[in-house]
């Protein structure tokens, strides 16, 4: 059969591959097209547009045969979703290696992805659709949480207790925003000119409660932060109209973003359209209706820096926003800086990113016994301790049971070889994947996103993400993807991933503690190369060798 079908990976410790590495490899392949996990698995989408798990089902039925039969020593080679040969390797060399969505410099564009696509010769594999670890939304509220989570470091003594953020978007990603300020213990007022989004937080828990007005929002508010209590507010509105009116009423906002999304005016809301007219208007003029999308984010994005201007802490959340509002004539639309160089650059010095695990038993409890892991190891960590808890009590699993969390260089090791400790003593019920997002320290160039505004002009070197896959090949990863296009769109990005899984033996643990100390290693070096101070003294401080600060 080659067609839709619901697809679910296999539980327990029965193989229906050769091995544990090709096992995985076919499981978490499987997951990612799990409708508990996928946005349209019948059309094989992962999520983020269309980022696909494979490039059709005739690839798909062909991947997972290949995988069953995959010897110790052989490795499968996917070009953008389809298997296209099984080379002799070794046993250290990765099981499956992936390209997907790459495209020469000149042709890198959606128009000719798009042409190539409909010849059935690509697919857009995003960042961890095409490469087989995503894992659901955990992965953007842990991304959320640690966003707010180093703003308080960064700006207000390491918890959000006693502040107001203030954003607008409660979609599919930005839904994760008031569940995020909130675990931080801080009070959120969240703007969505869609009612229903507001109602869906609510019913998932990610929002607590809804405003009746913009004076009832601030009410709350006020009240929450004088008692230093956690709480979210939605309200309905329209950002470009209630954040210039917050303005001028002198709102008492701490901090200010948005996730409303931007990235395309048609998706934004103009102020004058009602919103039930909305899908209307930007079909029967998308020309006008863009035009006046982005005269709306200038005035979004004016009263963002007025807020700044008074003290506030502002930044991008990655939805172009400023973009949008500079293309409106907006002059002093860059005037607040991307969360990126704001926040997350210091961690990425410190080769820190999304880290996360996939129970391949099935089993909750693996997951739990890891997470009781991860506190052992790390007690000083108060912001990891606060996530790992809270994620255990609200995080419901979607598809295999997973967990991620942010681990530097020198932490994500430590964690590898424990896990495969437990699955070596029986203490777990079976092997987990490890692996991580590609938005991560050393594994991606993004000019607009991930390396915006690096220190020494670098942000659009590639040759980065490459070393990063090649590291990953020669420490003995079990899959290794090099990818075009995620997160921001064709030409703006290349990324690299790996997932490696704790087998409980002893060559996978010598696996898993090469990969996670030169995974994570790339980070410091790329950071170290860009002439960060922080990255240098964490390759001091944990002996990562940098040749040319050598002799
Ligand atoms: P989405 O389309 O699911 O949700 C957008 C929400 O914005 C909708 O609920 C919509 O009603 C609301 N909205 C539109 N115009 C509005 C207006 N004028 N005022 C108030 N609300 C308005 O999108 P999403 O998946 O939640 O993503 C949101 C944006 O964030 C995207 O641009 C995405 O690319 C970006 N994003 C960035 C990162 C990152 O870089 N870390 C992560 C996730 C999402």
């Amino acid at each position: 059969m080659s067609g839709p079908r619901p697809v679910r990976a296999p539980r327990g410790t029965e193989l229906s591959a050769l091995g544990w590495q090709q096992e995985a490899a076919l499981r978490m392949l499987q997951n990612n097209l799990d409708p508990e996990v996928a946005e349209h698995p019948d059309q094989l989408v992962v999520y983020g547009g269309t980022g696909k798990a494979a490039r059709d089902w005739r690839s798909f039925d062909a991947m997972v045969r290949t995988l069953r039969t995959l010897k110790q020593d052989e490795t499968m080679l996917v070009q953008s979703g389809r298997p296209v040969g099984v080379m002799q390797t070794h046993e250290w060399a990765p099981r499956v290696l992936i390209a997907n969505s790459n495209l020469v410099g000149d042709w890198a564009n959606w128009e000719e992805f798009r042409r190539l696509e409909a010849l059935g010769l690509t697919m857009y594999g995003q960042m961890t659709a095409g490469s087989w670890i995503y894992i659901g939304t955990q992965g953007i509220l842990q991304g959320t949480y640690e966003t707010f989570s180093a703003v308080a470091a960064k700006k207000f003594g390491g918890t959000l207790a006693g502040t107001i953020t203030l954003t607008a978007g409660l979609g599919g990603m930005g839904g994760a925003q008031p569940l995020a300020v909130t675990m931080n213990d801080g009070v959120a007022i969240c703007i969505d000119v869609d009612p229903r989004a507001i109602e869906r937080r609510i019913e998932h828990r990610y929002l607590d409660v809804k405003a009746d007005s913009l004076e009832h929002a601030l009410r709350l508010a006020v009240e929450a932060r004088d008692a230093r209590r956690p709480l979210s507010i939605g309200l309905l509105g329209n950002a470009a109209e209630l954040l210039p009116r917050m303005l001028a009423e002198g709102a008492p906002i701490d901090i200010v973003t948005d996730q409303t999304s931007a990235h395309d005016p048609l998706a934004y809301l103009p102020v004058g359209v009602d919103f039930e007219d909305m899908a209307d208007a930007a079909a029967k003029d998308p020309a006008g209706f863009t035009t006046r999308a982005r005269e709306s984010m200038a005035r979004h994005v004016e009263a963002m820096v007025g807020f700044m201007d008074a003290g506030a802490e502002v930044f991008d959340y990655g939805n172009s926003i400023r973009g949008e509002a500079q293309l409106a004539g907006y002059e002093r639309a860059f005037a607040f800086p991307g969360f990126v160089p704001a926040y997350i650059r210091p961690l990425f010095c410190e080769g820190k990113g999304p880290f996360r695990w996939a129970a391949l038993s099935g089993e909750a409890s693996d997951i739990a016994k890891t997470d009781k892991a991860i506190l052992e190891l790390f007690p000083e960590n108060e912001s990891l301790a606060r996530w790992i808890k809270m994620a255990g009590e609200r995080v419901h699993f979607q598809g295999l049971p997973a967990r991620i969390c942010w681990l530097g260089y020198g932490e994500r090791d430590k964690a590898g070889e424990r896990f495969n400790d437990m699955v070596a003593s029986g203490e777990l019920a079976a092997p987990l994947a490890i692996g991580r997002d590609h938005l991560d320290a050393g594994s991606v160039a993004s000019p607009y996103r991930e390396t915006e505004a690096m220190l020494d002009g670098s942000d659009a070197i590639a040759d980065w993400p490459l070393l990063n896959a090649m590291v990953n090949v020669a420490s003995g990863a079990s899959w290794v993807s090099l990818h075009h296009g995620g997160g921001v769109g064709m030409g703006r990005s290349i990324h690299a991933g790996q997932v490696t899984v704790a087998d409980g033996t002893k060559l996978g643990g010598e696996k898993v503690r090469r990969v996670l100390t030169n995974d994570p290693g790339m980070g410091v070096i790329r950071h170290v190369d860009a002439g960060y101070d922080i990255a240098e003294s964490v390759a001091d401080e944990r002996g990562v060798r940098v040749p040319m600060r050598e002799g």
